[in-house]
């Protein structure tokens, strides 16, 4: 076993604390991990408060994780000791189903491991996420970082990146096209510059006016401030494709009735209610489409880090010790983040 030390959520309530802990010793096809950075999403804080349904504590958050090689095992040809590698939402599956075969881990038939809330295979024991010293994952499921990129901002795009881009590219958004981006948090802002960067005319929606200039900061030709009726109605039928990032539930028809005949507004925010059900009408005279998406398969994720490679793209970051962690949780309640926290792990940890 490889001795590790973490900051875990013991219960739903209790701050996030320090934990010494093991992980598996490295096995023919592992990677030892030494973990510098970790984002720190949404997802991450809902799971530490018990929203998702209780699971193993204590309690280890964090799938947005940048770190160097320590170790490989003897059957790993695609890393070695050194390397710049980041790892994401998952960090197993069954790899044989006709999903994981096309590609598709994250709709794995048998259902994807989880790097946190999982079980591990063989060992059976939960996995625990990047807010921790090292992780031993599958060569499959570990992802080359750029060099180029800065590695803490490239954290993030191990899930809002991918999470965002995977639907960019399923709904071939390119140039010519007129994308709307609901949402400018972690997500949407990720959305908008990678919008951007395949060519397509970027429209953000958002509630409140005060982040039109940050918007066009991050890439949107246009903004349009949702909560204005008569701004809305201006867009009604233009767009191609509207990527909708918010997780809170809110009325979806008037982001429908922006979609042009055969336009689809495909949803990553994961409500913890539901969302109203949407008026049919507005569907079915224009062919419209409401969608889901989750992640991005490993091939694809590699593909977004490339791509973020050769465009520059990162996220937009405020490093933090993990010792702000609980802090950093109370601020990303109240929307007071531009417009992802990661946490520098290996600067910070080791002070316990
Ligand atoms: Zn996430
Ligand atoms: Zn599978």
């Amino acid at each position: 076993m490889i001795p590790a030390s973490a900051y875990a959520a013991f219960d739903p309530q209790s701050p996030l604390k320090y934990w010494d802990f093991e992980r598996r010793a490295v096995r023919p096809d592992d990677v030892e991990i030494d973990i510098l950075f970790c984002g720190v999403c949404h997802s991450d804080l809902h799971a530490a408060r018990g929203e998702w349904g209780e699971m193993n504590r204590p309690f280890v958050p964090g799938h947005e994780i940048v770190g160097r090689v320590a170790a490989v095992g003897d059957q790993v040809t695609a890393h070695k000791v050194g390397d710049l590698v980041g790892v994401g939402c998952m960090v197993d599956s069954c790899l044989h189903c006709s999903d994981c075969e096309d590609g598709l881990e994250q709709y794995c038939a048998h259902g994807m491991v989880g790097t946190y809330m999982g079980v591990e295979t063989g060992t059976g024991k939960p996995t625990y996420g990047g807010y921790s010293s090292k992780i031993v994952v599958k060569d499959h499921f570990v992802l080359k970082i750029p060099e180029g990129l800065d590695p803490a901002a490239a954290a993030p795009l191990l899930c809002a990146g991918v999470t965002t881009y995977s639907p960019l590219r399923h709904w071939k958004v390119g140039p010519g096209q007129r994308v709307g981006v609901v949402g400018l948090g972690g997500l949407g802002h990720m959305a908008v510059k990678l919008a951007r960067a395949m060519g397509a005319t970027v429209v953000v929606f958002t509630t409140s006016a005060s982040k039109i200039d940050d918007a066009k900061r991050l890439g949107a030709h246009e903004v349009v401030v949702s909560r204005d009726a008569e701004a809305m109605a201006a867009e009604a039928g233009r767009f191609d494709f509207i990527l909708n990032t918010v997780a809170a539930p809110h009325d979806l028809d008037p982001f429908i009735a922006c979609l042009k005949r055969d336009g689809t507004m495909t949803l990553v925010g994961a409500p913890a209610s539901p969302h109203p059900s949407p008026a049919v009408f507005p569907l079915i005279t224009k062919r419209r489409s409401i969608a889901g998406s989750m992640i991005g398969g490993i091939a694809e994720t590699q593909e977004m880090l490339d791509f973020c490679g050769a465009h520059g793209i990162t996220a937009d970051i405020e490093l933090i010790p993990i010792q702000a962690i609980n802090t950093a949780y109370e601020r990303m309640l109240k929307s007071d983040v531009k417009y992802r926290f990661v946490i520098d792990v290996a600067g910070s940890l080791a002070k316990g």
